[in-house]
């Protein structure tokens, strides 16, 4: 496999479109650019300057498929052209109501609906903390005594995780849970699991998600095959190394706990491709979805595959980028006829500014990821220049 056939990575990108993902990524991997931009951005919604139709015509059309489900068609359908499937995932975020919450599973579950309709959307997915605050996570994690109302606010966030699981299993269609910080994870992990055990008897609906860059994951990786085999349910896993990485060391330090993330790179890579490896040998009762831009842990996914026998096109394994990044991955996999699909964030333009404000801001290792991203893009430009 060679992730560097830039030709097969863009080639649902026109010129402009080249020009105006370099002219992006240029402004992002500076630093100093990222931080003012992101800085004037927030002054702006600040002073509610109307900056939404420039955001929306650069960094939202990279990055997101469009406001609402219907106007992510055209992104739904450009990915299929090339076999890459969607994920739509409604990233409306920070919100706070017990109405914002029954909006989001409202719309998580239109996510399910098109995409039991759909061959192009393999998977829907949603956040635990888009049902519910994160303070009532955190309490319940840490098994806090709650007062009435967040008694109350706990059974209604239940409530939701349970219609929406239902609602997949119901619709035949797999949903991932994301994870979410370490702190908060305890109540996502517990919940999923009776999940699992409810729905995922004969076939794979609901998935959890690993992130291997936590030191215990490994262990509990083994304790939930464990489980899996003597409960005699499926186990499906999303394995991602992990998003919250500075923020759980700093909070670990502040806190006085163990650290519960490695600090070392390597360790997080070696326990990321050990997961693949123990998942793809017990794939009896083990659908994946490998989540990441990591070209090395991709290629050794494909070869796990095929040293086990498996097809490539095995539906219990996928592979899933984030829309807007490493297409050189996504592309070639989906060319070599491996399960492809990608995260597709949509929402009105205010509701994803913190996850397009992610993006950019991301901690260092991605702004390496995002220096790749520039110059596999110069490498195309360069190559239809002189072809
Ligand atoms: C489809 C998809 C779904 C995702 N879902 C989730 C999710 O549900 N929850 C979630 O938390 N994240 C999720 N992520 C993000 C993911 O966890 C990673 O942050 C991101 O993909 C970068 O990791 P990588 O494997 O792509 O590549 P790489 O660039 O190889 O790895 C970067 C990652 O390595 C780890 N790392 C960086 N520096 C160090 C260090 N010094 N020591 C140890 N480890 C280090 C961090 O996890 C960092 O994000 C998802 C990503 C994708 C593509």
């Amino acid at each position: 496999m060679d992730f560097n056939n830039f030709k097969v990575a863009f080639s649902n990108k026109s010129d402009s479109d080249l020009n105006r993902a370099s002219l992006l990524f240029k402004s992002i991997s500076n630093p100093t650019m990222s931080s003012l931009l992101t800085g004037v951005i927030k002054i702006c919604l600040w002073l509610k300057f109307p900056i939404t139709p420039i955001i929306k015509a650069t960094v939202f059309k990279h990055f997101c498929g469009g406001t609402t489900i219907t106007d992510s068609q055209k992104t739904i359908e450009s990915l299929w052209k090339s076999n890459i499937g969607t994920i739509l995932d409604y990233s409306a975020e920070g919100k706070k109501s017990e109405e914002d919450f029954n909006h989001v599973m409202e719309e998580t579950i239109r996510t399910i609906l098109k995409a039991k309709s759909e061959e192009s959307i393999p998977f829907s997915v949603f956040k635990f903390t888009g049902l519910t605050h994160f303070s009532l996570l955190e309490k319940i994690s840490s098994e806090f005594p709650l007062s009435e109302k967040e008694q109350k606010e706990k059974e209604n966030f239940i409530y939701r995780v349970e219609r929406i699981c239902k609602t997949a299993a119901e619709n035949k269609v797999p949903i991932f849970i994301d994870a979410e910080e370490s702190w908060i994870q305890d109540i996502i992990d517990n919940l999923t699991l009776e999940m699992m055990k409810k729905f995922n008897k004969t076939e794979c609906w609901i998935y959890n998600t690993l992130q291997m860059y936590r030191k215990d994951r490994f262990a509990y990786l083994k304790e939930l095959l464990e489980i899996a085999e003597e409960e005699k349910f499926l186990l499906g896993l999303k394995i991602v190394r992990g998003a919250y990485h500075e923020k759980e060391i700093e909070r670990a330090k502040e806190k006085g706990y163990a650290c519960p993330v490695h600090t070392v790179k390597e360790n997080t890579d070696r326990d990321y491709n050990e997961a693949l490896r123990i998942c793809v040998k017990n794939s009896d009762f083990i659908s994946i979805c490998a989540g990441t831009h990591n070209e090395q842990s991709s290629l050794l996914l494909s070869e796990l595959m095929e040293e086990n026998n498996l097809n490539k096109n095995d539906k219990r394994f996928f592979f899933s980028q984030l829309l807007g990044m490493s297409d050189h991955i996504s592309y070639n996999l989906s060319e070599h006829g491996y399960n492809i699909a990608k995260y597709v964030p949509y929402g009105p333009v205010k509701d994803v500014l913190p996850y397009l404000i992610r993006r950019a801001e991301e901690n260092s290792s991605i702004a390496g990821q995002m220096g790749r991203e520039l110059a596999n893009i110069m490498k195309e430009k360069k190559r239809r220049k002189n072809s």
